[in-house]
């Protein structure tokens, strides 16, 4: 660190991303990413000229693709904001809706607290109930800006519609915001709510179903008046957060609607076969509505399994959080990488070091 960053920065510890090796082939199962590449509509999508393009800045509006994502969710393009990765959406959210303060659970999403820190936030993190899930009543009537992961991760439990309308109904004066980032694995998204509150704004990524991490594409669903505040947040940073390859990207992959709902299935499908065979190993597996698993076995601590797969190339995701420490959170795969994973993980159980 210099001596020249504003005070106020000094101490912000910043988030973690997953590790991304560069020290040979590994099985990543460390940061949700699709085991599947985009579709083949959006493989087909870029042309010579596109590239040339880029001569031009992208269209700050992204009209398009605003266009498409309304017509697929049955909304006015007016309710739909598109940013750089939900991260960037989230950070508009700690930027500009946290007068009163937040709350989201002690276990979620790590970027909830960086923001804060960030944004100067006052925050509180409610406890997980005993067995790792949202209890929606904690929520009620909190006055503050609510944030929820739903699926939360990496516990990959899921919130109903009605008990986040219960959430939503009881904090009238303040912006309760849904990342659904893993909706797609099962779980039932709460967007249509948006059209009867003013105050809840659900956040999306092309990041997980879409198979698109590398792009940064995210979008939110809300009503107009906090797609306004989103839109004056992003002029007052970086117009053009969305590049032009992505834009066209993104509009091929709302045209392929068919093809992530398959791949979606697929991914939901070895989640429980994957989660069968690790409970008939003696593993507790919290259940979970997301494209990963939150694991703990009393034969073997979080750290050890985490660093043992690692030595077989296979990285998952270890956390040293005391609460969750003697968890991974595997990230699921396809159907062979699971079975490489737990052929891996019988051998370390059964005593076999690297
Ligand atoms: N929300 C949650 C709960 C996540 O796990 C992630 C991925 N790390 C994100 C948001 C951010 O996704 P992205 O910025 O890639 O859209």
């Amino acid at each position: 660190m210099s001596r020249l960053l504003k005070e106020n920065y000094q101490k912000l510890e910043a988030y973690i991303p997953g590790e991304q090796p560069k020290d040979g082939e590994y099985i990543k199962l460390n940061t949700n990413e699709s085991p599947f590449p985009p579709s083949p509509r959006v493989l087909d999508a870029l042309k010579r000229e596109d590239i040339e393009n880029l001569r031009l800045y992208s269209d700050p509006t992204m009209s398009a693709l605003r266009e498409k994502l309304a017509q697929l969710y049955d909304v006015k393009s007016e309710n739909i904001y598109l940013s750089n990765g939900s991260d960037d959406i989230l950070n508009f959210v700690f930027m500009g809706f946290s007068q009163n303060g937040a709350v989201f659970p002690d276990i979620t999403y790590g970027f909830y607290s960086v923001f804060s820190e960030l944004h100067g936030v006052d925050y509180k993190e409610i406890p997980l109930t005993e067995d790792f899930r949202v209890n929606y009543k904690d929520y009620i009537n909190k006055d503050k800006l609510i944030v929820i992961a739903n699926p939360n991760a990496p516990t990959g439990d899921c919130l109903g519609v009605w008990e986040i309308e219960e959430i939503v109904m009881n904090n009238p004066d303040n912006l309760v915001v849904i990342d659904e980032a893993y909706i797609d694995f099962g779980g039932e998204s709460c967007y249509p709510l948006t059209k009867k509150y003013d105050n809840l704004l659900v956040v999306r990524t092309f990041s997980k179903s879409r198979c698109m991490a590398g792009a940064r594409l995210g979008y939110a669903i809300g009503p107009k008046g906090i797609i306004e505040d989103l839109e004056k947040l992003k002029y007052s940073t970086n117009p053009y957060n969305i590049n032009r390859l992505t834009a066209t990207l993104g509009e091929a992959t709302v045209e392929s609607e068919d093809y992530y709902l398959k791949t979606s299935e697929e991914i939901i499908r070895v989640r429980e076969y994957t989660a069968k065979k690790l409970i008939e190993s003696g593993f507790e597996v919290l259940p979970s509505k997301a494209n990963f698993l939150f694991a703990r076995s009393n034969k073997i601590s979080g750290e050890k399994l985490y660093q043992e797969l690692k030595a077989r190339h296979i990285l998952v995701r270890h956390f040293t959080n005391p609460k969750i420490e003697m968890f991974n959170r595997i990230t699921i795969g396809t159907q062979e990488q699971m079975d490489i994973l737990l052929g891996a993980i019988e051998e370390i159980l059964n005593g076999g070091t690297k």
